[in-house]
């Protein structure tokens, strides 16, 4: 027990965990606070589907008034351990909902899937399914336009929970994508009960699958897998022509990327193309005059 004081005083006046502890702390009143202040935003992501946008993602984006943007990737982990998660993921359901019900009035954008993506944590609240269902009839939105997009993280534990729900909300037409896949722990035993719409490739693998033998062969093989499963396979990333033509030449028909588009404010989105064209590069070429 001694000891154990003794490493907690150690800790506490150590300067630079102090300044960490700090920072931390600030960042975590700032999500509340920016959570308050309307400062959050959902940007969409189009996905394609043999060169048409079915559906897109939505990423969450915090405008923070003096440090500027600040990038999920540092405030998603720190709100998954703070708890903060659970108010902000239900912000951005909600948001969510809103934009499909909106979407669903204008006959160009009526057709949309959107994708949302769930943190472990947040999913394995008591009152998640509910939370679900109440964001999606409160804004008037269909739920079979809306998928969760899910990480292996939630198969850690708990399975038979997670199943239960995923299973609950399936009833209802809700989707479901596992995100992120092949960088996590899943089993196959468990891939093959959860009852899932989508496998999403990656980006680690999809940005060298051109030049990484191993990359490539793990596309293809989350290809062949997802396919036998019955289910879609959708490769995130997606930067150049020649990684799409890849994919596509190893049957995965679905991709999202900066190739088409990065994530953009939902007036963006409602002004981009809704197909993807080819850029024929040897076209391309030709078209600069040779001198
Ligand atoms: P993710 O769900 O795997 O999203 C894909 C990330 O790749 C996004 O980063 C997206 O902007 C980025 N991306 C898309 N296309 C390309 C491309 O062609 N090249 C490259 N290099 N990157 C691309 P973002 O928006 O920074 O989000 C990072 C992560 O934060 C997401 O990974 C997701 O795990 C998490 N996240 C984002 N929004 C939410 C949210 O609303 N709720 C939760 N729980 N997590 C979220
Ligand atoms: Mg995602
Ligand atoms: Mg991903
Ligand atoms: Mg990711």
């Amino acid at each position: 027990q001694a000891k154990a004081t003794g490493r907690n005083a150690l800790e506490l006046y150590d300067p630079q965990l102090q300044a960490v502890v700090r920072a931390r702390a600030k960042l975590a009143s700032d999500i509340r606070a920016g959570l308050a202040d309307g400062q959050f935003e959902l940007f969409y992501q189009p996905q394609v589907e043999e060169c048409s946008v079915r559906s897109c993602e939505a990423l969450l984006r915090w405008r923070h008034p003096c440090d500027g943007y600040i990038s999920p990737a540092v405030f998603i982990p720190l709100a998954e351990e703070t708890g903060l998660i659970l108010p902000l993921g239900e912000w951005v359901l909600q948001a969510a909902c809103k934009q499909l019900a909106s979407w669903a009035r204008q006959p160009r954008l009526a057709h949309l899937t959107l994708a949302v993506n769930v943190s472990p944590r947040q999913f394995r609240q008591a009152g998640f399914v509910a939370q679900v269902l109440a964001a999606l009839a409160n804004a008037g939105a269909q739920p079979h336009r809306l998928k969760l997009e899910l990480t292996e993280g939630l198969l850690l534990d708990n399975v038979e929970d997670t199943i239960e729900k995923m299973e609950e909300l399936k009833a209802h037409g809700v989707g479901f994508a596992l995100d992120d896949f092949g960088t996590g722990y899943s089993s196959l035993s468990y891939l093959k009960r959860l009852p899932l719409d989508q496998l999403k490739i990656d980006q680690s693998f999809v940005r060298d699958v051109l030049t990484d033998a191993n990359d490539a062969a793990i596309a293809r093989t989350i290809v062949a897998l997802g396919t036998s499963l019955g289910l879609q396979v959708i490769a995130e990333g997606v930067e150049t022509e020649e990684q799409r033509q890849f994919l596509l030449a190893h049957n995965c028909h679905a991709w999202q990327g900066y190739l088409l588009s990065p994530p953009v404010s939902a007036e963006r989105f409602a002004t981009l193309p809704l197909t993807y064209t080819a850029h024929n590069q040897t076209d391309a070429q030709a078209d600069i005059p040779a001198d």
